[in-house]
């Protein structure tokens, strides 16, 4: 009887150790499986926005870009961050009484996006805090997250050991750095001795893209005067060793498909034949008037949408003056506008004051964008509205296309109050006006809807600001153009 119930007893122990056995099995597999890494290649705009604050006043400039992903979490902390630097420029400017008008702050914050794969996402925001010509900050700052699981991801996520990691990407960053011929002793010695002082937290960041793993080290730390970031790739090929063993390595040769890589790698007069905007038949008699509304800043992921519908109800134009920051992001409106008939302006690469730029980097930031806009829409750029409308003499002589003004200005950035902006533009509005909006407000897209349904009511017709300088009838290159003479 007791043997009975020992050989029962082993049997079920046996049995429940057996069940447990397949269960461990189980959660390993699960657990390998859901930890599985693959460096894979995807479009890096896919499920990305962009957004941006533009801000002017006589005590400072400024201008700063940020993503908005899928993840609301992720966008918070980035928003926080970004918000950081926004108080900051306005609580240091408080007591501040300019003494002239270059007297000035100046917040450009730019970003870079890379992805290892859907969900492992790098932002590499680059911030430039200037008075006057002098850097107050210039710094990098990266963030990497996982967009499936709310978190950021770090080194440790993919390698091993971090004793041996951190050890070979230091030597590999000096190795690198040693090598470069074409910074000086001084710099290098300095950038090593940053290294080896700080080990690994010791580079300012790092981000993840499908091929390469970035370190980056900001010189502005050696000196003021250096403001460039050093970005050391290294090749996931060449630390396969180092990675954690559910990484898989996907080769493939497939090219990213973002426009800025495209403009500053590829373009090389594939373009000879100028090619503008078709333009949309506005049937015009003597008798009428005509107005052209603009819109700076944008596109804007949610509003510009919206103003196209409006236009293309009422079988109108209008012209977008667009940031070269934010072509990536929005390939499909800005086809959407040409095939409405609308025209795409130039307002600069990321809206520096261009004023105070070189001649070479003026040229760069108008040349880009004009760049981008044929590669994406397959046209060319006709007019150029530089940011703030600032222009001088330099910059009418360097930039070969009309430089587009305008005047009637609604202050629409800085009034909110979307009644307030029709009202202003709708009294003001007459036969050969040229409007001032920005797509990137909410006020200012509810503000451009009631201004079309009420100049349309008044007998206004809308043409771009191109058709606009057609009818002026007289050679525009280099002029400031701001509404049609009378
Ligand atoms: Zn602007």
């Amino acid at each position: 009887m007791i043997n009975k119930i020992c050989l029962y007893l082993s049997e079920k122990i046996l049995n429940i150790i057996f069940i447990f056995c397949i269960f461990m099995v189980c959660i390993s597999l699960i657990k390998i499986y859901s930890n599985k890494i693959i460096f894979e290649y995807i479009n890096k705009f896919e499920d990305i926005n962009i957004d941006s604050i533009m801000y002017t006043s006589d005590k400072y400039d400024m201008a700063v870009y940020y993503p908005i992903t899928n993840n609301a979490k992720i966008n918070n902390e980035i928003n926080n961050m970004i918000k950081k630097y926004v108080c900051r420029i306005k609580k240091d400017t408080a007591y501040f009484s300019p003494k002239d008008k270059d007297d000035k702050f100046n917040l450009l914050i730019e970003y870079e996006v890379k992805r290892l794969n859907k969900n492992i996402i790098s932002f590499i925001f680059i911030v430039n805090y200037t008075y006057k010509d002098t850097f107050i900050e210039s710094n990098i700052i990266t963030k990497n997250y996982n967009l499936k699981t709310d978190k950021e991801f770090g080194l440790e996520q993919l390698m091993t050991d971090k004793q041996i990691y951190t050890d070979f990407l230091c030597n590999h960053a000096i190795n690198v750095i040693t090598k470069n011929k074409k910074i000086s002793e001084y710099k290098k010695n300095w950038l090593i001795k940053d290294i080896h002082n700080n080990l690994l937290d010791n580079f300012d960041g790092y981000s993840f893209s499908n091929t390469h793993l970035s370190l980056y080290l900001n010189t502005n730390k050696i000196s003021l005067e250096y403001t460039n970031i050093y970005e050391i790739k290294i090749p996931w090929k060449d630390i396969k060793h180092l990675l954690k063993h559910n990484i898989y390595l996907r080769d493939d040769n497939k090219k990213t498909d973002d426009v800025a890589s495209k403009v500053f790698n590829e373009y090389e007069n594939k373009y000879d034949d100028i090619l503008y905007f078709p333009a949309f038949n506005v049937d015009l008699s003597n008798a009428d008037k005509v107005i052209a509304l603009t819109f700076d800043d944008g596109p804007h992921y949610k509003y510009t949408e919206k103003i196209l519908n409006h236009l293309e109800k009422n079988n109108s134009v209008a012209t977008f003056f667009v940031l070269g920051t934010k072509i990536d992001y929005s390939k499909e409106l800005l086809n959407r506008m040409v095939s409405l008939g609308c025209e795409i302006g130039n307002h600069s690469y990321n809206h520096k004051l261009l004023t105070k730029e070189t001649d070479d980097e003026v040229i760069n930031q108008i040349e880009s964008v004009n760049t981008a806009i044929k590669i994406v829409t397959g046209y060319d750029i006709r007019a150029v509205r530089p940011p703030y409308g600032a222009s001088n003499e330099k910059m009418n002589r360097i930039i070969d296309k009309p430089i587009v003004l305008w005047n009637i200005d609604p202050q629409d950035w800085k009034c909110k109050d979307s009644t307030k902006i029709k009202n202003h533009v709708v009294s003001k509005a007459e036969n050969g006006s040229i409007v001032l909006l920005h797509d990137i407000y909410e006020s200012s897209c509810d503000a451009t809807i009631m201004i079309i349904d009420e100049l349309i009511s008044k007998g206004f017709k809308f043409v771009t600001v191109s058709q606009m300088l057609d009818l002026q009838n007289e050679d525009t290159n280099g002029i400031i153009f701001t509404h049609k003479k009378q």
